[in-house]
């Protein structure tokens, strides 16, 4: 459970929107993220704790309207837990440091891992490449 004053933490740190995904499970709009048209090299960190969970070398377009992933940096920094909320059973995905929501994984990825992570652009903050 979460404390009082670790939620008004967030609450100061994060806009509303970011507040309502990362810390209360929502989902923005598809379509209309800032990253699911994205192509820039570089990484994609946490919104809420700057951890780095996805790289654009993994990016693919999924035609969701989400930024989607075949799979995160490192498995350690993403928590895979399973969800069965609105009567379905998907695997919800979470930052493994700060506990934030970040979307889900889905199995119908292209064939490199099979793997679909579909996560919020406003739950992720692009880091790009530095220039040589
Ligand atoms: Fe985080």
């Amino acid at each position: 459970m979460e404390s009082k004053t670790s939620e008004d933490k967030w609450k100061k740190k994060l806009t509303k929107e970011q507040y309502r995904v990362l810390r209360k499970k929502g989902t923005e709009p598809a379509f209309t993220g800032k990253y699911w048209d994205y192509h820039e090299k570089g990484i994609y960190k946490c919104a809420g704790c700057g951890t780095h969970l996805f790289s654009s070398e993994k990016k693919f377009d999924s035609g969701s309207g989400w930024p989607s992933f075949d799979q995160p940096i490192d498995e350690v920094n993403v928590e895979e837990k399973l969800d069965t909320n609105y009567g379905m059973k998907r695997t919800e995905v979470l930052c493994n440091k700060c506990g934030g929501h970040l979307g889900h994984l889905f199995n119908d990825g292209p064939k490199t891992t099979g793997c679909r992570y579909c996560i919020n652009s406003i739950s992720l903050d692009f880091q790009p490449d530095a220039k040589h």
